[in-house]
């Protein structure tokens, strides 16, 4: 059954098309909507968009897109590719047609797809009920997932401190991000603050400068969630969350996060 109807899938596509965050003014003035109308969409929502307090404006809160479609990283890797076959809730897509700045090596023989249109990515579609998605909504949704200036991810590069310079991730430790109360480190390597340099830099960047902190991690929380757990993300957001830090060791080991700079492709 479809995820979203007409009027969701205006608003996001609206969303798409400005970096995957706006804000409600603009999002009324677009969509010639007042706002309860984007209110009570996103509020039906949840695992598609989300709300983010402004502290700028009163009133003039952002929206964003948190649901997320990810090409599978493991489908087009040496020697053996992605080995779940119907168990894996991710598209299996060249990364030529998906990652920014990325060309095919084989582009008149390539062993791997470049189309939506398979069995495979078919059924992914259909079993995250995005199959009345317009095909270029969808594709907006699939470069989104992957690009950094669009999505909302957080790092996961190891050993923490990430000190890599093209990242350009949020810099935040996962298990902080998961619950204040989950991380044990007095100390923690990997970041507790939205307030360092690097972050204020990054939140500025992708306009989350002026909004409630507690909104944007959370924010970040839902879109890990989504990526992670693409193929369950209608549950309650309880369910979804591993109340063991034992669990979560295991999530981060099955990470399908992807870093890339700029979209340019074509299906
Ligand atoms: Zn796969
Ligand atoms: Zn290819
Ligand atoms: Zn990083
Ligand atoms: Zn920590």
């Amino acid at each position: 059954m479809p995820l979203l109807d007409v009027n969701a899938i205006a608003l996001l596509h609206t969303l798409l098309t400005t970096n995957s965050l706006s804000r409600l003014s603009t999002l009324c003035a677009s969509l010639q909507a007042p706002i309860e109308h984007i209110l009570s969409i996103v509020a039906a929502h949840p695992f598609v968009f989300a709300r983010l307090r402004a502290i700028d404006t009163p009133g003039d809160d952002r929206i964003a897109v948190v649901l997320d479609l990810t090409n599978c990283t493991f489908y087009a890797r040496p020697p053996n590719g992605c080995t779940k076959d119907n168990a894996c809730p991710y598209l299996h897509l060249c990364p030529s047609v998906v990652l920014p700045n990325r060309r095919c090596q084989r582009p008149h023989d390539c062993p791997l797809s470049h189309s939506l249109d398979t069995e495979h990515n078919r059924r992914v579609i259909i079993e995250r009920g995005l199959e009345n998605l317009p095909q270029k909504t969808l594709i907006m949704l699939i470069l989104a997932s992957a690009d950094p200036s669009k999505t909302f991810a957080v790092c996961h590069h190891k050993p923490k401190p990430c000190r890599e310079p093209n990242c350009d991730d949020l810099h935040l430790c996962y298990f902080y991000m998961c619950s204040p109360h989950l991380c044990k480190y007095g100390d923690c390597k990997a970041g507790h603050s939205l307030a360092t340099q690097r972050n204020i830099d990054y939140l500025e960047r992708r306009g989350l400068a002026h909004v409630e902190p507690l909104d944007i991690i959370a924010l970040f929380r839902i879109v890990d969630e989504n990526k992670k757990h693409s193929h369950i993300y209608r549950y309650p957001l309880e369910q979804q969350h591993p109340a063991q830090p034992m669990m979560i060791m295991t999530l981060m080991m099955d990470e399908h996060g992807q870093h890339q700079q700029q979209p340019m492709i074509m299906f």
